[in-house]
């Protein structure tokens, strides 16, 4: 077994640990005599893995008592739907922050329910950056505010939580939560796919108030109704019972990693250590304002575009895999979520040094 490097956006890498213990317990789970994903959802075995599976999470961001935690499926493309769904009691504008890839969905996807209101965007600056708060023009009426706290295509992160004053404020957390401490009373919807920093495809975490459960004034569809799948314990149909349980061992690793203020310093490592790199070298570059860069998605070109293809097929001979960046974009990214260890970081270094003197 040969295994490589792995800094893919997503599906991304998953913690070695998680998933040998998938392996160990693969054929007969814990003396079921059958995997997770033979099981039925509504029996004992499956109760407890859910369980334990939501109040490990709660645990790690420390999430109050009166908010829902559900695990739904569709994405978070299937959130873009679900928030105008649940949130939007019925022609009231929803405000929206465009700093990159995944907020134009988000919005594209809000203009079929009702009236959007792009609050700010950093489009002109080739969404290199976070719009100045101060000159977002919120509307005090929104039914909610919602922002991406980290595009992962381009590689620009909040470092700071918006306010949105008695607003709910909603956020598409898919590629940076469970990356460090998070203050969830700050929001009303926190929603993230799972296959960048949770588990694998197919199970969608979603954080909500309890007082945002019942907002909604249309009929919304059963599988994304936030009141019917909370009080249904995410269950109201067969709910995906292998990534759920995935997921849930994730947890588990977190926790014994000392939890997400443990994480979160050998994450700003790992990112201030390659763009550290990337800023002394005059090869290679990372477009993004200093201040706004991601921890979890770095981006970076190589002076001539010309040399991409053979930077790619040497770093995968090196076992280092998953770094061309995102058709839109071109060039690279290193996608250095919490399963990707700082040896992985190094390793990437030391290739990207190595190839510079080559070709430099
Ligand atoms: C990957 C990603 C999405 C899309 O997720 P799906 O699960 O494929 O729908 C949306 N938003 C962000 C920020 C993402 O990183």
């Amino acid at each position: 077994m040969n295994r490589v490097f792995n800094f893919s956006a997503g599906p991304a890498a998953l913690p070695e640990p998680v998933l040998e213990r998938a392996r160990s317990e693969w054929m007969d789970f814990r003396g079921a005599g059958m995997s997770v994903m033979e099981m039925s959802h509504r029996g004992k075995i499956f109760m407890e893995i859910a369980e334990k599976a939501e109040s490990d999470v709660r645990t790690l961001l420390e999430v109050p008592d009166d908010y829902a935690v559900l695990f739904l499926q569709g994405g978070a493309t299937g959130q873009f739907a679900a928030v105008p769904l649940n949130l939007q009691p019925g022609g009231q504008g929803m405000d929206y922050v465009d700093t990159g890839a995944w907020s134009v969905k988000a919005i594209k996807e809000a203009r079929k329910f009702g009236p959007v209101n792009v609050v700010a965007s950093s489009k002109d600056s080739g969404y290199a950056s976070i719009p100045d708060p101060s000159e977002w023009r919120l509307d005090p009426d929104a039914a909610y505010l919602h922002y991406t706290p980290n595009e992962t295509i381009g590689g620009v992160e909040f470092h700071f939580v918006p306010d949105a004053g008695t607003v709910p404020l909603v956020a598409d957390m898919s590629s940076t939560i469970l990356s460090r401490p998070l203050d969830v009373s700050r929001y009303g919807v926190i929603y993230a796919g799972a296959q960048k920093n949770i588990g694998p495809a197919g199970v969608t975490l979603v954080i909500v108030r309890g007082d945002l459960l019942e907002r909604n004034s249309g009929p919304v569809p059963a599988i994304v109704d936030y009141a019917l799948q909370a009080s249904n314990d995410s269950m109201y149909n067969t709910p995906p019972t292998l990534a759920w349980y995935l997921s849930g061992l994730v947890f588990e690793w977190l926790l014994e990693q000392g939890g997400l203020p443990a994480i979160a310093e050998v994450n700003q490592r790992k990112a201030a250590k390659l763009y550290h790199f990337v800023d002394n070298s005059e090869f290679y570059r990372n477009p993004v304002e200093v201040s706004a860069r991601s921890w979890m998605n770095a981006p970076f070109i190589l002076a001539d575009a010309a040399l991409d293809g053979s930077f790619l097929k040497q770093a995968a001979e090196a076992g280092l895999s998953g770094l061309k960046g995102h058709r839109s974009v071109g060039g690279m990214r290193a996608s250095l979520y919490n399963a990707v260890p700082e040896a992985a970081v190094d390793a990437l270094i030391e290739f990207m040094a190595d190839f510079e003197q080559r070709h430099a």
